[in-house]
C-alpha cells in the first residue's frame, strides 16, 4: 500500500527544524546575505539540537536516521535561508562516501568525531578546469612508500575553511580513466594544504566556498578509502544520499518565494482588486503550489527508494531537476508578482532569486541530471 504518512517521529522531527528555522534562520537570512558572515552559531545551535549530521549511523554515535528524515529537515531550514542550510549540509555531502566506502576504523575517526563535537568537512571533488566533467581532474596522489603524496587543485569547495577534513578524489592512475581515481580523507591540519578566499557568490552568500590546494600533501595509505579506483564510484554514490536532500532544500526555497508571493498578492491591489483576482497573477500562484508538491512528491520517492536499499540514481536525478527547475521558476515569478518591489534589495524575494541558482549548478547541473536520466532509460533498462 503507497502511504505518504510520516510517522510521529519524522512529524516531530519537522517540527523541530520548522521551528527552529522560524526563530534561528529566517531572521538573521538577510544579514547573512549582506555580510556573507559564514553562520557558525547558528550552525552550532543545529548540531545541539541533533539537525546535522543525521545520516551517521547509531554504531558511530549517530541517530543513524534515513534520507527522508534528512530531507524532512533539508526543506525547512531551507525554507529560512538556503545560503545557511548548504552551511549545514554540506557535511552530509563528505560523510556520505564514508558511511557507503570507509571502514570501521576510518568511521571511528572520521564520523563519531563529528557527533562528539560541532566540526565542519567538505566534499572535494570540482577542479577549476573539470566540474561535470569529473574524469577531467588533475590532482593527483603518487604513492609513497605507505603514503600518497597528493597535488592538485579543488574548487568550488563548500565550507573549504571551516572543515576539519576534506573527502578528496584523485588519480592514482591516470590511464584507467575514472577506474584509476581513489578516494581520501585529509584532516585539515595536514601540512601544505592552502586554503583560497571566499568565493563572492550571487547567492547563498552566507556559506563559504573556498579554492583548496594540496601541495604534496602526505596522506597516510589508512586514509584511502576502500580501495585504490573506487574513488569515482565512491564520489557518485555519495549523490544519490546527497541529491534527495539537496532537492528538499530547493522545494524548501520554492516553499518561502510562494508564501511570500501568497501574502503579497493579497496585500497589494491594483484597478480596484487585490492582484490575486487578475488570473494572470494567480496562475503564476498555482502554478508554483502545484510544482512545489510534484517536487516535493519526487523527493520522498527518491529518498524512500534509498532508505529501502534500492538504487535510486534515477528517481534522484529527477528529484535534483525537477525541484532546482521549481525553486528557479517559483523565485522567479515571485519577483514577478512583486513588481518593482520584487527589484529591491529591501524585499526578500530577490534575495530568493539569487539563491536559487545553484540548485542548477552544484551537486550535478540541471544538463547533468538529464544525462544521467537519459542513461537510466536508454543504458539500463
Ligand atoms: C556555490 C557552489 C558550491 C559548490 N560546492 C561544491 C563542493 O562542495 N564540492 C565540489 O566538489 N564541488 C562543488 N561545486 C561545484 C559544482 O558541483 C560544479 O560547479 C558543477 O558540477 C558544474 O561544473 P562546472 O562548474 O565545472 O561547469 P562545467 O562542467 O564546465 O559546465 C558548464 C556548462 O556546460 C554544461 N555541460 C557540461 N557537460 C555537459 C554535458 N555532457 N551535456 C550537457 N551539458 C553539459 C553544464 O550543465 C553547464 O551548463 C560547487 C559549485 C558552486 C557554484
Amino acid at each position: 500500500m503507497v502511504d505518504f504518512a510520516l510517522t510521529d517521529e519524522q512529524q516531530q522531527l519537522r517540527a523541530l527544524a520548522r521551528e527552529f528555522a522560524a526563530r534561528e534562520i529566517a531572521p538573521k537570512a538577510a544579514h547573512h546575505d549582506q555580510s556573507g558572515e559564514f553562520p557558525r552559531e547558528i550552525c552550532r545551535k543545529a548540531w545541539d539540537l541533533g539537525l546535522m549530521n543525521t545520516h551517521i549511523p547509531e554504531a558511530y554515535g549517530g541517530p543513524g536516521l534515513g534520507v527522508l528524515d534528512g530531507c524532512l529537515i533539508a526543506e525547512e531550514v531551507a525554507w529560512g535561508c538556503t545560503g545557511i542550510g548548504t552551511a549545514m549540509e554540506a557535511n552530509t555531502l563528505a560523510e556520505a562516501p564514508v558511511i557507503v566506502g570507509g571502514s570501521d576504523e576510518q568511521k571511528r575517526r572520521f564520523l563519531t568525531p563529528m557527533t562528539k563535537e560541532f566540526k565542519f568537512a567538505a566534499y572535494c571533488v570540482t577542479e577549476p578546469q573539470a566540474g561535470s566533467d569529473v574524469q577531467g581532474i588533475k590532482t593527483v596522489a603518487r604513492k609513497v612508500g605507505d603514503d600518497y603524496l597528493l597535488k592538485g587543485s579543488k574548487m568550488w569547495i563548500t565550507n573549504g575553511s571551516v572543515a576539519d577534513w576534506y573527502f578528496v578524489v584523485a588519480y592514482t592512475d591516470p590511464a584507467q580513466r575514472y577506474k584509476g581515481m581513489s578516494a581520501f580523507l585529509v584532516p585539515r591540519d595536514t601540512p601544505g594544504i592552502e586554503v583560497g578566499k571566499k568565493e563572492q557568490n550571487l547567492g547563498q552568500r552566507a556559506s563559504d566556498t573556498r579554492a583548496i590546494t594540496f601541495n604534496d600533501v602526505k596522506v597516510p595509505k589508512a586514509n584511502l578509502v576502500g580501495q585504490e579506483g573506487k574513488g569515482f564510484l565512491l564520489a557518485m554514490t555519495a549523490f544519490d544520499h546527497s541529491r534527495p536532500v539537496v532537492s528538499a532544500a530547493a522545494v524548501g526555497l520554492a516553499r518561502s518565494a510562494m508564501e511570500h508571493a501568497i501574502r503579497y498578492a493579497g496585500e497589494r491591489s491594483t484597478f480596484g482588486v487585490p492582484i490575486h483576482k487578475h488570473q494572470a497573477v494567480a496562475f503564476l500562484i498555482a502554478d508554483m503550489a502545484m510544482k512545489i508538491e510534484a517536487a516535493r512528491l519526487l523527493v520522498w520517492q527518491s529518498a524512500w527508494k534509498i532508505d529501502r536499499g534500492e538504487r535510486n540514481t534515477k528517481e534522484a536525478a529527477f528529484a535534483k531537476a525537477f525541484g532546482a527547475d521549481t525553486a528557479m521558476e517559483t523565485a522567479l515569478n515571485a519577483v514577478q508578482v512583486f513588481g518593482g518591489y520584487g527589484f529591491s534589495r529591501e524585499y526578500p524575494v530577490e534575495k530568493l532569486m539569487r539563491d536559487a541558482k545553484v540548485f542548477q549548478i552544484y551537486e550535478g547541473t540541471s544538463q547533468i541530471q538529464r544525462v544521467i536520466i537519459a542513461k537510466e532509460i536508454f543504458e539500463r533498462s
